[in-house]
């Protein structure tokens, strides 16, 4: 019975996984270019730990204190992603716990998280959150101003952010919003684009994605928030 279970959730993962293949080749990119973060927010442990066990490494989640209390004591050998907004008072949190933060998008927090890397000898890999389809309820910096932005990061905090990260409005065709911040990252010399969720990380993946972040299609429905 309950290796039934398992077997079901691993079945998801692995179906993403061939379909992350899939779409590679179909567009002549090798698989291996194309890291797959598991969006584990939400998720029971025993939803995560059989993809776990079926090799999985990197991880991502959209709140540090959530994130903290799942993966502490659990995270060695892993790679774990920040890949919700970061309010500035968690910035020392973050700086401590992930390997990547994938939410820059202000001044006050590339200030805050460059202070915090200098104090912890510890530094995440950055991406730039930009907001494609500019919704106001939306983090990340605007298109228009994304350039300047990241000229800021690297002149005046030192900070050399990897790549640009993004998440198209819900009700809009994703691939015009994941061609802009794949042609915002070239201008700007930037190699890693994260993009593309469970419902779209096909056509992500066509329009150069480096990453993608996949939750309910490996774990099933999430679980609400209690609280
Ligand atoms: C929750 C979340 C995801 C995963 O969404 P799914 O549709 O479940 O794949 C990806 N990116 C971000 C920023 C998220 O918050």
């Amino acid at each position: 019975m309950v290796q039934k279970v398992v077997m079901a959730e691993v079945s998801g993962y692995r179906d993403v996984v061939a379909r992350i293949a899939r779409a590679a080749q179909a567009c002549g990119r090798a698989p291996a270019t194309i890291t797959l973060v598991a969006v584990s927010k939400q998720q029971p442990w025993e939803a995560i730990e059989p993809v776990l066990a079926a090799g999985q490494t990197v991880f991502g989640e959209n709140r540090v204190q959530e994130a903290v209390a799942r993966w502490e004591g659990k995270s060695r050998g892993l790679t774990l992603h920040l890949i919700g907004p970061l309010q500035t008072n968690k910035a020392r949190e973050a700086v401590g716990f992930f390997d990547v933060i994938e939410t820059l998008d202000r001044e006050k927090l590339a200030r805050l998280l460059a202070e915090e890397i200098q104090k912890q000898g510890r530094s995440p890999r950055l991406f730039v959150q930009v907001n494609t389809g500019e919704e106001p309820q939306k983090a990340g910096v605007l298109p228009a101003e994304a350039d300047a932005f990241i000229e800021l990061c690297r002149r005046r905090y030192g900070l050399e952010p990897q790549g640009l990260m993004c998440i198209p409005p819900a009700d809009e065709p994703p691939g015009p919003h994941f061609a802009l911040l794949a042609k915002i990252a070239e201008r700007n010399g930037l190699e890693k684009l994260s993009m593309g969720m469970s419902d779209d990380f096909e056509t992500a993946i066509r329009l150069g994605a480096t990453s993608v972040r996949v939750g309910s299609a490996i774990f099933g429905a999430r679980q609400p928030r209690g609280g």
